[in-house]
């Protein structure tokens, strides 16, 4: 394995990932003169998890009226927008990050409008102010961008594997071809990382496979800090049939108003306080509300053997059959706009019918769908490495505990801002020399899997992984289960790590050694987050603790920091900036508690 000319490339900004961070970072650095390339895993616009949004996109109500969207809701405005992002955070946004996304978005969002309009694909506009779409959709509009911005050098089907550095700047990055299995060193001036998030569990959520965390270790190991990497949102995705495991349907449905009930796996119903469901109608804030009720009844010991629960369907079959029909041909029109008609992704909604109506129940488990924590990052989204900057889900910062408003938002305004950041701070700089050790020590880490002898199954080291974060780093966590979770990733690190062996020793397109490289990066993550977890003894968002059940503001209004040490992952802790918005002092009994107090409610742009 070989660097040459043939397979090297010089630019000024490196944007790493095909999702809405990367396309987006990408077309902004072009905009101020940089020389970009863009480098993804996956395809372009059609990879990472953009294409699986349930979906939309947003800015705040008013900023959509004065676009001249006449349902937009203009109470829905950006001041409303702050301050609910910060109270939903359960006061851990950084609050100029906050205001940087409430900012910023309602250009970035109306370009991507307008892109998706001359793309002419399905949006339509939903009050107070986004637009629902299918994932592949927005990524045909986000690719229209690209295209009609001149200039952006593209590389797909290239997995970067490390990031390279000289004089403590970053210099560019190398990786492979999956396809040949070629190596490609890409000398660059900086970095933007929209890799998107992690995702360390056996059942997918919908989740993209290429979503294993790979930014935030490369950039975790070139020296930038991690944190919030305990919060991750968690939905009810289905178990069966086995054909839609993993989809979000069942979420949708459950959302979406139709009657329907949760059991727990002893067939007893799961009730859930009229307040809370009153807070939930409309907003996303559901995730959070029914992760908390249910997840009460796993940590009880009272989910099915696949640590599930059930959606209840018997109040449908009750239902006079004519009501039903008219409400399954609405979600059926709903649907219809976006994909192959009585499909929502590759579901068959018609299959989905007969189950409810004839099974009654479905079982369904609680899997992740977003990670809120990542790359630590400031307002123009620079990392504490000089030439690297991060966006999108590889980041963090915005969201804290629980994210209400749109990832989607999100990553397109980060993207944007880091392409310009990235683009002002190459044109400053000078290319750093690269530093030969560093590239060889890289090229001998891919190789390292096809060449050993022996060793290790890669593919059985990801389950592995799966299986400690599906044990102690779920839905709802306590000491002695993260505790045991934490020793499993750090023997499999020790232990398995050094060993990975793929016994297909073919360079091309070899699932062995892409596992093998992944592990790797799973396990820092997934070893952050449940180090965090750990520290943080309470109740917060998404992070449940049995624990700890309280929401404790005195001792952990405060966000979890991790960073490499010379040879253990260092933790530490810090208060969000607040520019704002004060955080509460004083502890609440539990989540909800919190949520009543703070009187929280949003309204998403939905059907919901
Ligand atoms: C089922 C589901 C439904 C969702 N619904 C919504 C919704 O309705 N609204 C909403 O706002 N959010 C939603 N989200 C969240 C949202 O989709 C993501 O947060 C957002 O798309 C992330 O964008 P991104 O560009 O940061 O990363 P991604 O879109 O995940 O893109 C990451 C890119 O990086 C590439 N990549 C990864 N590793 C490497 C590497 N080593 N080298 C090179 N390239 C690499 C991948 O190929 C991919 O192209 C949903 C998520 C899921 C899973």
């Amino acid at each position: 394995m070989e660097i040459n000319n043939s397979n090297s490339i010089h630019t000024d900004v490196l944007c790493i990932g095909g999702g809405g961070a990367g396309i987006t970072a990408a077309i902004s650095a072009r905009k101020q003169g940089a020389h970009v390339t863009l480098v993804s895993k996956g395809k372009i616009g059609n990879s990472g998890n953009t294409i699986m949004i349930g979906g939309s996109y947003s800015m705040d109500g008013e900023s959509a009226k004065n676009y001249g969207f006449q349902k937009a809701n203009a109470s829905f405005n950006k001041d409303y927008l702050f301050e609910q992002i910060v109270k939903q955070s359960f006061f851990l946004s950084e609050q100029n990050l906050v205001q940087q996304y409430v900012d910023e978005s309602p250009d970035v969002v109306y370009q991507c409008y307008q892109w998706g309009e001359q793309a002419k694909i399905k949006q339509n506009f939903f009050a107070p102010g986004g637009w629902m779409l299918s994932g592949h959709a927005l990524g045909k509009a986000l690719l229209q961008g690209l295209h009609e911005t001149s200039g952006i050098e593209t590389v797909e089907d290239t997995v970067i594997v490390d990031l390279l550095k000289s004089d403590d700047k970053i210099s560019g990055a190398v990786g492979f071809d999956v396809y040949t299995g070629e190596p490609v060193h890409i000398h660059a001036k900086s970095v933007v990382m929209g890799t998107g998030g992690f995702q360390p569990f056996s059942v997918t959520s919908t989740n993209s496979d290429m979503i294993a965390g790979d930014g935030i270790a490369m950039a975790y190991r070139a020296g930038a800090q991690l944190a919030d990497m305990e919060f991750m949102i968690f939905i009810p995705t289905a178990l069966e049939p086995q054909s839609s495991k993993g989809s979000i349907l069942p979420f949708l449905l459950y959302s979406s108003g139709i009657p329907i009930g949760t059991l727990d796996g002893e067939g007893n119903a799961i009730k859930i306080p009229k307040p809370m469901r009153k807070m939930a109608k409309g907003s996303e804030l559901d995730k959070v509300i029914f992760n908390y009720y249910w997840s009460a009844r796993l940590a009880q010991g009272k989910g099915t053997e696949n640590s599930g629960l059930y959606m209840d369907f018997s109040k449908l079959a009750k239902l006079p059959g004519f009501i039903f029909n008219f409400g399954f041909k609405e979600l059926l029109k709903y649907f219809k706009d976006f994909y192959k008609y009585g499909y929502y992704h590759s579901d068959d909604l018609f299959y989905f019918k007969k189950l409810m109506l004839e099974k009654k129940k479905m079982e369904f488990a609680l899997c992740s769908e977003y990670s809120m924590g990542g790359i630590v990052i400031d307002e123009k989204m620079a990392t504490r490495v000089r030439g690297l900057f991060a966006a999108g889900e590889a980041g963090s910062g915005v969201f804290g505990a629980c994210r209400v408003a749109d990832a989607t938002t999100e990553m397109m305004v980060q993207g944007t801002r880091a392409g310009i950041s990235a683009a002002e701070y190459a044109q400053k700089a000078e290319q750093p020399k690269t530093d030969e050790q560093q590239v060889n020590a890289i090229l001998n880490k891919i190789q390292a899997p096809i060449f050993r002898a022996e060793g290790v199954n890669p593919v059985a080291t990801i389950q592995k992984i799966h299986r400690a974060a599906d044990q102690g780093f779920g839905s709802i966590r306590n000491e002695e289960e993260l505790t045991a979770a934490l020793a499993e990733i750090e023997h499999i690190k020790e232990v398995d790590l050094p060993h990975l062996c793929a016994q297909c020793k073919s360079p091309s397109y070899n699932y062995e050694r892409l596992c093998a490289l992944q592990a790797e990066n799973m396990l820092t993550c997934t070893e952050a987050g449940i180090r965090a977890a750990l520290m943080r003894r309470e109740s917060r968002g998404f992070h449940l603790r049995s624990d700890y059940p309280q929401v404790d503001n005195d001792r952990f209004a405060v966000r979890i920091l991790e960073e490499q040490g010379p040879d253990h992952m260092l933790m530490s802790e810090r208060k969000p900036s607040v520019t704002r918005i004060p955080t509460p002092s004083g502890n609440e009994e539990n989540v909800p508690e919190f949520m009543l107090r703070q009187k929280l409610k949003f309204k998403n742009a939905s059907i919901r």
